[in-house]
């Protein structure tokens, strides 16, 4: 790999003598992970349903260093949400983030969900995620990842920065920053962040990153915490950009990262991580709001009620036990089960609040693939479960008709996890599989 002249001069006054052992770590291959979901199932689970063994990260509990070579994507397990490919120390950022039970946090540059996968996965369903991002091509794969993660309670927007944390002001208790940077830490995975890599890159870099953490001071409330990371080694990225942050925005202060991982940042309580470390490289630093800064949002109120209500909670207890988690609500053609504690959208560029339950087609519903991604094998009525290497669950997720004992809608489960559903009558299970998500044969 030749890395450009001006990036070994600044990797120099960064590591000295230790640039050889980072030249050393670049010829070998880049590292691979998965990240457990443990919305969707415990760790005994996802490693029976893997086809290679998982070794512990330092980057947080639920990361893994796996073997080279698989493609993942095209995993059952992988296909039922058991698991978010990820690179180690891309987990680092949310293990400083540390969002609890109950909270709302607001993953602001959010595609295609790495992280917000892994923030939703430590709510536990409890509290709000806030998942936005600003391109909305990239949005649809961030809508995708949340849908086969099973994640209950977020919300998706296609938003400025400035304009989202302005309408949210106050009102999260942590928000992330996982800004988009020069990517020094990707060269080894993505010839494209090295041929696009300058120094007047890096510089267009730190500015952009300077305003998107401006606009996010706006949304994190009083005590709350801010999280900022890059994939980058560049200082002025990283130390310089939260030393203009801190310089601007005295209602900061440092919030020291512990040491779980990595190394020590430059002459700052941040975090670094080289490939030396275990990991592809990222940079991660954490503030406190001390100044105040009350919270203007008012609550949801455009509820499904009525008969409307009522039909959607006849599908529900058609397809699954227990009672429809309230409130209902829709957009569009769709009807979807909110999270609680949803704010007034206000205007805001929703792409989705909650899971989808169904499409209204005339005066029927008909159920959507979002709501059986979300629910665990034992919630639903009907369903048929297979073991990863089973050639009638290879069917289903290519699209095809299975047999199936069952009348009506039934999913279809990998080792007890839900990874889709079709609706069975005269012995066969006509496929609702996604197309899109489909195994290619
Ligand atoms: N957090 C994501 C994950 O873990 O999967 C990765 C985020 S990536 C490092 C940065 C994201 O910021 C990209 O999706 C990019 O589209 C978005 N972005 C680009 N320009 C932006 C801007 N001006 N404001 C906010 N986000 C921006």
């Amino acid at each position: 790999m030749v890395l450009p002249e001006k990036f070994l001069e600044e990797l120099e006054a960064l590591l000295g003598e230790e640039q050889k052992a980072f030249l050393l770590e670049m010829e070998k291959e880049p590292r691979r992970g998965v990240r457990l979901n443990p919305l969707k199932c415990t760790e005994e689970t996802l490693r029976r349903s893997l086809p290679f063994a998982l070794a512990p990260s330092p980057f947080s509990p639920l990361s893994f260093y796996a073997e080279k070579g698989e493609r993942f994507g095209a995993l059952p397990a992988h296909h039922a949400g058991m698991f978010y490919s990820q690179e180690p120390s891309a987990a680092s950022a949310v293990t400083a983030l540390s969002p609890k039970p109950g909270e709302r946090v607001l993953d602001l540059c959010a595609a295609p969900g790495g992280k917000s996968t892994q923030i939703a996965a430590l709510l536990a369903g409890e509290g709000l995620l806030w998942s936005n991002e600003v391109v909305r091509g990239r949005a649809d794969a961030l809508l995708s990842n949340l849908e086969r993660l099973g994640v209950r309670n977020s919300v998706v927007s296609c938003c400025q920065p400035q304009r989202l944390c302005e309408a949210l002001q106050g009102w999260f208790h942590r928000v992330l920053v996982d800004a988009p940077c020069s990517g020094e830490g990707m060269f080894r995975r993505d010839p494209g962040a090295l041929a696009a890599w300058s120094p007047e890159h890096v510089r267009a870099c730190a500015q952009r990153q300077g305003l998107i953490l401006d606009s996010a001071a706006l949304a994190v409330k009083e005590g709350g915490v801010l999280v900022y990371s890059t994939c980058t080694f560049s200082r002025a990225e990283n130390e310089e950009v939260c030393a203009g942050f801190l310089k601007a925005h005295p209602e900061f202060m440092w919030d020291p990262v512990p040491a779980f991982f990595g190394r020590p940042a430059l002459d700052c309580p941040a975090r670094r991580i080289f490939p030396m470390d275990g990991g592809e490289g990222h940079f991660v630093a954490r503030f406190r709001r001390t100044g105040e800064n009350p919270a203007k949002t008012a609550p949801f109120t455009q509820t499904l009620e009525g008969g409307e209500r009522r039909l959607a909670e006849g599908l529900y207890g058609e397809l699954f036990t227990g009672t429809c988690p309230s409130p209902l609500g829709t957009a569009g053609d769709r009807v979807l089960l909110l999270p609680q504690g949803l704010p007034a959208l206000s205007g805001l560029p929703v792409l989705r609040a909650g899971v989808e339950l169904a499409r209204i087609k005339g005066r029927r519903l008909e159920p959507a693939h979002g709501v059986f991604a979300s629910r665990k094998m034992e919630e639903c009525r009907q369903a048929m479960d297979f073991s990863p290497a089973d050639t009638a669950l290879l069917a289903f997720l290519r699209g095809e008709e299975t047999a199936c004992p069952h009348k009506g809608y039934t999913a279809l489960c990998v080792n007890g996890v839900v990874a889709g559903f079709g609706k069975a009558s005269g012995g066969t299970l006509k496929n609702h599989y996604p197309k899109g998500l489909r195994l290619r044969s």
